[in-house]
């Protein structure tokens, strides 16, 4: 409708001209599970990444990169936005860093940031695993960043994929750095590290046998370990861990030929560690951005996102099928029985999906 036309260009309009009210109003939409709302966002997020391919904006962050990268002659795609993953135990002080570090990269700087959340909050509990948001209220209030709470509500799937998409609406809005925070929690470290360009692992330099505890896939898929806290009483326990994880990532492939993990110490509390830190995150980028592997990455995500709302919205369409609706409770009684195989069921059922559609 002429309505619905009209919300797409105002809210286009005021990501163009990095308007807060209207990120806020544009990432509600693409959550959504209303389908017109829903129809209205993918329209917008087109409009926004056609525009960002056709006419990006100088940023900063471009030129912060230009100004400090030397081989840039090598560099075959301009850095336009970082997407940084972020994962830690509870209590390993996320949020107090992110604070920091983005206040750091605001402030001095100069660099617009966004923080967004994939929360996977237990739908038993319904407790929020990020905890509750009197967080980083520094960075909430300043003018360089948008700090989003974390969406909770639904399945795991439909969380991140909005995340996703919040995020792209984000880098629409002009901002330059995208932190995306999860608690290490089963899938949903896998969705962060799908939609960002750098995975960061935050530990508290505590206990002996952190190693053991961490899954070991983890470790494999990040880029920086960080041990926190490395201020104070807790600065040789901080020491410790560092050496710990230096010498445990020597037994652990690669996961980019271009990059070797790096163990750091750092105080959020203080800010300890935090320049050197963002150099080597400079490092980071340029290494995979001279080799290809920067956009190959990307690439490669965006076909991955692709395949997540594909499932997510067949198996959505499936459950509200009459022909399967009609079949699926006798259906499932039958397999529960035992008296139909879980496979020809699903056969059935898919049968009558596909065949009816
Ligand atoms: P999160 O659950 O991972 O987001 O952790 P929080 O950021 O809420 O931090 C948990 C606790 O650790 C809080 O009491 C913080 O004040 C404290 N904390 C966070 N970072 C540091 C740090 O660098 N040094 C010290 N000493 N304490 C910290």
């Amino acid at each position: 409708s002429s309505f619905e036309y009209r919300t797409v260009q105002r809210l286009y309009q005021g990501l163009c001209s990095s308007d807060r009210a209207s990120l806020a109003e544009s990432i509600t939409l693409v959550e959504s599970g209303n389908s017109t709302k829903k129809h209205m966002g993918q329209t917008l997020l087109q409009s926004v990444m056609s525009q960002m391919k056709s006419s990006p904006r100088e940023s900063n962050l471009t030129k912060f990169f230009e100004e400090n990268v030397t081989e840039k002659k090598d560099t075959r795609t301009e850095l336009r936005t970082m997407r940084i993953g972020i994962t830690g135990p509870p209590g390993a002080g996320k949020s107090t860093f992110i604070e920091n570090f983005g206040i750091y990269l605001t402030k001095k700087l100069g660099l617009k940031v966004a923080v967004l959340a994939v929360d996977p909050s237990s739908n038993r509990t319904g407790g929020s695993l990020l905890g509750d948001k009197t967080r980083m209220s520094q960075l909430s209030v300043e003018p360089m960043a948008y700090v989003r709470p974390s969406p909770s509500q639904g399945e795991l799937g439909g969380v991140a994929r909005n995340t996703m998409e919040a995020l792209l609406l984000c880098e629409g809005a002009g901002y330059d750095v995208m932190i995306i925070e999860t608690v290490g929690v089963g899938q949903s470290e896998v969705a962060v590290a799908d939609m960002t360009d750098m995975f960061v692992l935050l530990i508290p330099p505590a206990g002996g046998d952190e190693l053991q505890g961490l899954k070991r896939g983890i470790i494999e898929n990040c880029d920086f370990v960080l041990v926190n806290k490395a201020d104070g009483d807790l600065l040789p326990a901080a020491r410790k861990i560092q050496t710990e994880y230096t010498s445990a990532l020597k037994f652990i492939p690669r996961k980019h030929e271009e990059w070797r993990t790096r163990v750091r110490r750092v105080s959020s509390l203080n800010g300890d560690g935090i320049d050197d830190l963002w150099l080597l995150m400079i490092d980071f980028y340029s290494a995979l951005l001279a080799s290809g592997k920067f956009e190959s990455m990307r690439m490669q995500q965006r076909k991955i996102w692709m395949w997540h709302h594909i499932h997510s919205d067949i198996l959505q369409r499936f459950k509200k099928n009459l022909s399967v609706t009609e079949k699926l409770h006798s259906l499932t009684k039958l397999v529960e029985n035992g008296d139909v195989t879980p496979g020809v069921a699903s056969d059935i059922l898919l049968d009558n999906f596909f065949n009816k559609n």
